[in-house]
């Protein structure tokens, strides 16, 4: 506490139990997002935020597997940010559809 961190949570991603603890959650999860089965830019998402509560940090148990998309949708909600626009709604599902009739995989960063 009382330290100040560029974006929280930083500090539990340069901890060196991090990278062995993300990849217990995924292969718990099957390596898949645990809301909606994608297996897209998957990411280990603290159920419980980092910034409330510190202690929950490296639980196995306060981890899940999500996708970018239901991610950055949670982090959004966290956050107090609205849904996504209907425009970026729009951008979304075009995009999903792009993925499930391959054609190129074009790299789109969310937020
Ligand atoms: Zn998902």
């Amino acid at each position: 506490m009382g330290m100040k961190y560029q974006r929280h949570g930083t500090w539990v991603y340069r901890d060196r139990r991090w990278p062995a603890l993300r990849l217990a959650a995924k292969r718990r999860d099957g390596f898949k997002c645990v809301k909606c089965g994608s297996r897209h830019r998957l990411e280990v998402d603290h159920i419980e935020p980092v910034r409330t509560k510190q202690e929950l940090a490296f639980e196995l148990i306060n981890l899940q597997t999500l996708c970018g998309g239901c991610h950055t949708k949670k982090t959004r909600r966290e956050l107090g940010f609205p849904e996504l626009s209907p425009e970026r709604r729009a951008w979304r599902d075009l995009l999903r559809d792009t993925t499930r009739n391959p054609i190129e995989h074009i790299g789109v960063k969310d937020a």
